[in-house]
């Protein structure tokens, strides 16, 4: 699909598409305006369905300019679980796990990743820079390898998964440590960016547009019939890119019945939801203080983003304890046979709390982020 500009989430300010940029001048995260008559009334889920079950089976709704540039390992395509035990013991009897954790390098980063770093391949790029609290450099340690471009990657010091930082290396990047939290290593990614010409990777423009594919496939595999979706919220990437793939197919005319969206943040790391409660457009930057490491976000590059996702899809945002993720990923492991890491557990924790209120319809969907195997 064909991109018309980028354009501020904040002061509408417009970019060319050609433009390498990962901000707006005012400093607000950017998105991606596509014209979408291309492909109004011309793609129907038959023809979708006769394509492999994967991320790039919804290649129209991707901005990459040609086939040849696409960087793939099959990623999406990720099953959906129709909860055998908990579904009873909470009395919520279409509830489903979109479970992330068996995407190539064990999370739903790689849905992003694909896109970043075809595009990189389109734009000529040799080197790329990220920061990370660990999957996301992972996952972009594993892409960079397939094409041979160099990656350099910033981690937080003493909050990254040893194994994490053991995967990027593997892989062969060259992994930073730097001291401090996410927010620390993303100054030294954009500096590396602003000062040696490093094309900057991570929760920009074009990884939103990759994860959107999580929002075809769960609306593709419930046949359009989800009435919430729950994500965790750690730079609001995610969830704000679900639902633009929401938004997507509603103006490709692929469905009717919008999803009502459910964010969850850590109690010690919830800029969004405290945004979200007092009814501010802009976040105020924490310190974070969670064991769910890969939500750590205490300036959230797309906080804005998911805020107004939240908004729009009128749903809500949930606060949960480290406790109650660690219960969450107990009983996700236990009673489902799913072994998650912590943050990917939130959707489970964050359910239990709105039981009493929640208004269930055929589907509601847990979106299970990243595999425990790692944390
Ligand atoms: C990155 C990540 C998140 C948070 O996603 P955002 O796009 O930053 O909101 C949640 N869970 C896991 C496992 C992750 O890797």
């Amino acid at each position: 699909m064909h991109i018309k500009f980028i354009r501020c989430v904040a002061c509408d300010r417009e970019y060319p598409c050609e433009n390498l940029i990962y901000r707006c001048r005012c400093g607000e995260s950017l998105e991606i305006v596509y014209d979408y008559d291309e492909i109004r009334g011309k793609l129907d889920w038959k023809t979708l369905r006769q394509r492999p079950f994967r991320h790039w089976r919804y290649r129209e709704f991707l901005p990459v300019l040609s086939d040849n540039h696409i960087i793939s390992m099959n990623e999406g395509g990720t099953p959906l679980l129709l909860s055998r035990n908990l579904s009873r013991r909470f009395n919520v009897p279409g509830l489903y796990f979109k479970y992330e954790g068996l995407n190539p390098t064990g999370s739903f980063k790689d849905r992003g990743t694909t896109v970043e770093i075809s595009k990189a391949v389109e734009h000529g790029s040799s080197d790329v820079v990220v920061a990370s609290t660990g999957n996301m450099g992972a996952s972009i340690a594993a892409y960079t390898a397939l094409a041979m471009v160099k990656a350099k990657i910033y981690v937080p010091r003493r909050l990254t998964a040893s194994a994490k930082i053991r995967q990027m290396k593997g892989y062969g990047a060259t992994v930073s440590l730097v001291n401090g939290d996410y927010t620390q290593a993303m100054k030294q990614a954009v500096s590396d960016f602003e000062r040696k010409g490093l094309h900057l990777l991570g929760d920009y423009p074009y990884r939103g547009e990759g994860e959107k594919t999580v929002g075809y496939e769960i609306v593709d595999q419930c046949d359009g019939r989800v009435s919430h979706i729950i994500a965790p919220i750690g730079n609001g990437t995610l969830l704000a890119g679900i639902w633009k793939g929401i938004k997507d197919l509603e103006k490709g005319g692929l469905i009717t019945e919008r999803p009502r969206l459910v964010g969850v943040q850590a109690s010690g790391c919830q800029p969004v939801a405290r945004a979200f409660l007092s009814d501010r457009e802009t976040i105020m930057p924490v310190v974070p203080r969670t064991k769910a490491s890969a939500i750590a976000c205490g300036n959230p590059l797309d906080g804005r983003k998911a805020l107004k996702a939240i908004r729009e899809s009128d749903g809500m945002i949930q606060v949960v304890s480290d406790a109650e993720l660690v219960k969450a990923r107990k009983l996700l492991a236990q009673e489902e046979g799913i072994y998650a890491e912590l943050a990917g557990a939130a959707p489970l924790a964050g359910l239990l709390k709105l039981l009493s209120t929640l208004n269930a319809g055929a589907c509601v969907v847990l979106v299970i982020s990243g595999t425990g195997l790692k944390d």
